[in-house]
């Protein structure tokens, strides 16, 4: 691939720039980031020895409120990566219409090498680093890929120390005993649970005739396979990054999520000891699941998964997005020409942010809400975006990705014209 992700990423902006009246201003301050932080970070080793690890946040744009989004802890991290989630992130935020920007933070580590202390130093030592860079009313950072509770946690607690000031509203998806919200934990899965429930009975699918895959079994894409099992969805085969598993007669999901959170990979999910019994199961790799014949598929784990080498053999006819773009611009085309209907990350995976916008909420209130609160102010929100986007998409016969770039550049176009012309 030659373009970067984030030249990428922004072509699905110009696309959109076709069907809102946006002034040349707007339209050229939307394409640049407002600003980048690059930071390394000294880690004391367990062995006694120092390492530097290089680290990042970037904030898209703040016109419609405080940058937000997640930290990703991953080996691949690079400026390019994170500017290009922070671009989404600031998209996401106006579809849902919360009263954020886009930001997002990275560090370039495979967090599974490193012991419990030495991850604790790492995160307390990158927020020692962009301390003056976030902020309640600034910039709130967030789980992504491989960081969770635990860690959001240990940043909320360095940066409370640092501001000699209990701040929870600097970080959410934190534990419920430091000011977590209940059902963040499952809001990404929720939250595209609700996009698929209100969208496949405009095309008259119905549960026990669906058959879906899906690529990633984190935070996403596990506890979505199981709201959909429950619901009583055909989960035909679901993968890690080590690769999947496909039985026709679909799943058993709770089966596989609980041999999962044992700390063990998907493949060996129907293995005894040294001796595998597959049954009517078979071992796919992540690729062969993309290209399985179903009706849904779902990318739940990393960016540029469909791409112009793989997207000609996608046979399924729905694409819920789950993870952060997992479509290359390129592929969009070809799916959108084949007739496959490609639901965006930018609506699919926000209830994560979404009900992070809660806790932020509830933090800066002190009064916490209940699971049924929770979600029922998610589903309210996700279902009434998309069907704002579904109608737009039916109005100027557009994808439904270009319609949800439009429907977020109209809030953020008004947003900057009210600013003004200081920008
Ligand atoms: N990392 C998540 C996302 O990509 C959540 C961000 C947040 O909660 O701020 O949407």
């Amino acid at each position: 691939m030659s373009d970067s992700l984030f030249s990428d990423a922004s072509k699905r902006l110009e696309k959109a720039l076709k069907y809102v009246s946006l002034s040349e201003d707007v339209t050229e301050s939307l394409k640049h980031p407002k600003s980048s932080l690059s930071v390394s970070i000294p880690v004391r080793m367990d062995n006694g020895s120092l390492k530097v690890f290089q680290g990042y946040r970037v904030r898209y744009d703040d016109t419609r409120g405080p940058a937000k989004g997640g930290v990703r802890y991953h080996p691949n991290v690079s400026l390019d990566e994170v500017q290009s989630l922070a671009f989404w992130m600031t998209f996401k935020c106006a579809v849902l219409n919360l009263p954020f920007g886009g930001g997002k933070g990275g560090i370039t580590v495979d967090p599974k090498a490193l012991s419990k202390f030495e991850l604790e130093r790492l995160t307390r030592g990158y927020i020692d680093a962009i301390a003056d860079f976030i902020g309640p009313n600034v910039d709130i950072p967030a789980p992504d890929v491989y960081t969770n509770a635990m860690i959001m946690g240990w940043m909320m607690d360095q940066y409370s120390i640092i501001r000699r000031q209990i701040t929870p509203a600097v970080v959410t998806g934190k534990p419920l005993t430091m000011g977590g919200s209940v059902g963040r934990d499952s809001a990404t899965a929720t939250g595209a649970f609700f996009v698929i429930e209100s969208m496949l009975p405009k095309f008259e699918k119905v549960p026990q005739e669906t058959t879906v895959a899906i690529q990633g079994f984190g935070n996403a894409g596990g506890i979505l396979a199981e709201l959909l099992y429950k619901a009583g969805y055909k989960v035909v085969a679901v993968s890690d990054s080590q690769g999947g598993i496909y039985s026709k007669q679909g799943l058993d999901i709770p089966h596989i999520r609980e041999h999962k959170a044992s700390g063990n990979g998907i493949k060996s999910v129907y293995c005894k000891s040294s001796v595998c019994n597959l049954e009517d199961h078979e071992l796919l790799t992540n690729e062969e699941l993309l290209a399985l014949d179903v009706d849904v598929l779902i990318p739940a784990a990393l960016e540029n998964q469909i791409h112009e080498d793989n997207v000609h053999d996608i046979k399924a006819k729905f694409i819920f997005e789950a993870a952060n773009g997992p479509t290359t611009s390129a592929a969009d085309q070809v799916l959108e020409d084949k007739g496959i209907y490609v639901f965006p990350d930018i609506l699919v995976n926000a209830g994560g942010v979404t009900v992070s916008y809660f806790e932020w909420v509830q933090n800066r209130s002190g009064l916490y809400w209940t699971l049924d609160e929770v979600n029922q102010r998610l589903k309210q929100k996700m279902i009434e975006e998309t069907q704002k986007i579904w109608s737009i998409s039916q109005e100027f016969g557009i994808s439904m990705r270009t319609a949800a770039y439009v429907h977020a550049l109209n809030r953020l176009g008004e947003a900057r014209t009210a600013k003004g012309t200081r920008d």
